[in-house]
């Protein structure tokens, strides 16, 4: 079954037990009251006969002082102890068939003869004129309250009538209110899904409620969606552009020494050479679009010390470059909370990109300020342009393409060092100008009182 049909059935039950309800308690009610109100008076008329009647000494006497007492559309009877009928006197039809019979004990009571007839009946007994004790049964046909009820039952009736109507159609604008977001967003995310797109719903001209929040989310998902996607697509295509370059040239290479590189050692000796780097360039590729994929996994955070492994770092790059490289640090001892691998790797990334793009000694330091913990690299080369700086976090971004080529670079580095500071909850920035050289600074934040305590 639909919502929509659910919720309208569900309102209407409702509402309609709850009607019947009201209106059989109210009718009740006023039944109840009237009825004992009308057994009160006829009881006090009672009273006021048999007063009366205690007067009368003759036949002819009670004869007369019932008849005055006779109410309009009622019936007086005496039965005596035989079970005879003394007096009958009516002036209704509503109690001909009233039964009656001989009763010490005082009663009141409504009785409905046939449907839609009420009539009150008291019940006494006396002492008749001839010293004998009789029962009194006074009654009256209570006509006044049965089209006064009658009244009632259609006034109920047309009362719900009216309630019902606004509610169903106070229902149907809920419904609509409630239900058209719902469709309109399983519409927009089976067309999404149909069609391969990434169409948003139009939230314009909607009050901001729980369902204005729920579409204004779907839109921020469908973004972050797209926004993946295409991330994920320029990746992939600017991994396979990166991979073909060297592909090629390997390829090209082959290709030269199958036709002239057998007789041809010098050919021989360049094209090994130039595979064995263009093989390099691959393995450091696949390496690093590997650690971008890895870096995204969950890794395990643990203190670490940081200076030994800067100074790890300089260590194995003066060998390698044969370079210098000043190191300054205001602390011998620097515990962080992070992952060894990933932050190795973005001391690498910084340090070699300074050698690779300057020719000149570079200056790495390490400083604690405010209780946050700050690494810098700085470099004499050419710099970077402010625009080009904007850029250079990207992934495959390079500023010269043909100079990287050089330098093998592929322009991930920085990107994976960007994405090791966030998921450290760090920054990594970059100050440069043209011709004096670039500073990159990585902050990461203090280690936590409670994070040092559990080290210890
Ligand atoms: P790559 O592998 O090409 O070095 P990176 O992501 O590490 O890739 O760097 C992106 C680009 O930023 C580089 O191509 C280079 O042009 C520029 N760059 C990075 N570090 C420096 C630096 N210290 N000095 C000048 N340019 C730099």
């Amino acid at each position: 079954m639909k919502l929509r049909t659910k919720i309208r059935l569900f309102s209407s039950i409702l509402i309609l037990s709850m009607l019947i309800l009201v209106n059989t308690f109210v009718y009740f009610l006023f039944y109840k009251n009237a009825t004992d109100s009308q057994l009160v008076e006829l009881s006090l008329q009672t009273d006021n006969l048999i007063e009366q009647l205690a007067s009368a000494t003759a036949a002819e006497e009670t004869s007369e002082v019932i008849n005055a007492f006779l109410p309009a559309n009622g019936m007086v009877k005496v039965f005596s102890s035989d079970e005879q009928a003394l007096e009958f006197k009516l002036k209704g039809e509503a109690y001909r068939t009233l039964e009656g019979a001989f009763q010490t004990a005082e009663s009141q009571e409504i009785i409905r003869p046939e449907r839609g007839v009420h009539v009150a009946v008291v019940t006494k007994p006396i002492i008749w004129h001839d010293g004998s004790v009789v029962t009194l049964q006074m009654s009256d046909h209570l006509v006044a309250l049965t089209d006064t009820l009658r009244i009632l039952f259609y006034v109920l009736i047309i009362v719900s009538l009216i309630i019902l109507i606004p509610t169903i159609i106070g229902s149907n604008i809920l419904n609509r209110l409630l239900l058209n977001p719902i469709e309109e967003l399983t519409r927009t995310m089976k067309t999404n899904i149909k069609e391969r797109k990434w169409k948003k719903i139009d939230h314009s001209n909607r009050s901001k409620d729980e369902l204005y929040e729920m579409e204004v989310t779907f839109n921020e998902m469908i973004d972050q969606l797209r926004d993946n996607y295409e991330r994920q697509e320029d990746f992939v295509s600017n991994a396979s552009h990166e991979l073909k370059t060297p592909i090629q040239i390997v390829k090209s290479y082959a290709q030269l020494l199958e036709r002239r590189g057998k007789d041809n050692p010098e050919l021989l000796e360049e094209s090994i050479a130039a595979i064995d780097s263009e093989a390099d360039r691959m393995k450091r590729l696949v390496e690093q679009l590997l650690s971008l994929a890895k870096n995204k996994e969950n890794v395990v955070h643990e203190p670490i010390e940081l200076v030994q492994l800067v100074d790890h770092s300089i260590t194995t790059f003066k060998q390698a470059y044969n370079r210098e490289i000043e190191f300054h640090k205001n602390i011998e001892k620097l515990n962080v909370l992070g992952n060894a691998g990933q932050l190795e790797q973005i001391i690498y990334i910084l340090i070699e990109n300074a050698l690779k793009y300057s020719e000149d000694k570079i200056a790495v330091s390490l400083f604690t300020y405010n209780g946050d913990v700050i690494y810098s690299v700085k470099d004499y080369g050419s710099g970077i342009s402010p625009e080009d700086q904007e850029r250079i976090f990207e992934r495959f971004y390079r500023v010269d393409k043909a100079r990287s080529r050089e330098t093998g670079g592929s322009g991930l580095g920085l990107s994976i060092a960007k994405e090791i500071a966030e998921s450290h909850h760090g920054k990594l920035t970059v100050e440069s100008a043209a011709g004096e050289g670039s500073m990159f600074t990585l902050v990461l934040p203090a280690m936590k009182k409670a994070d040092r305590e559990n080290e210890k």
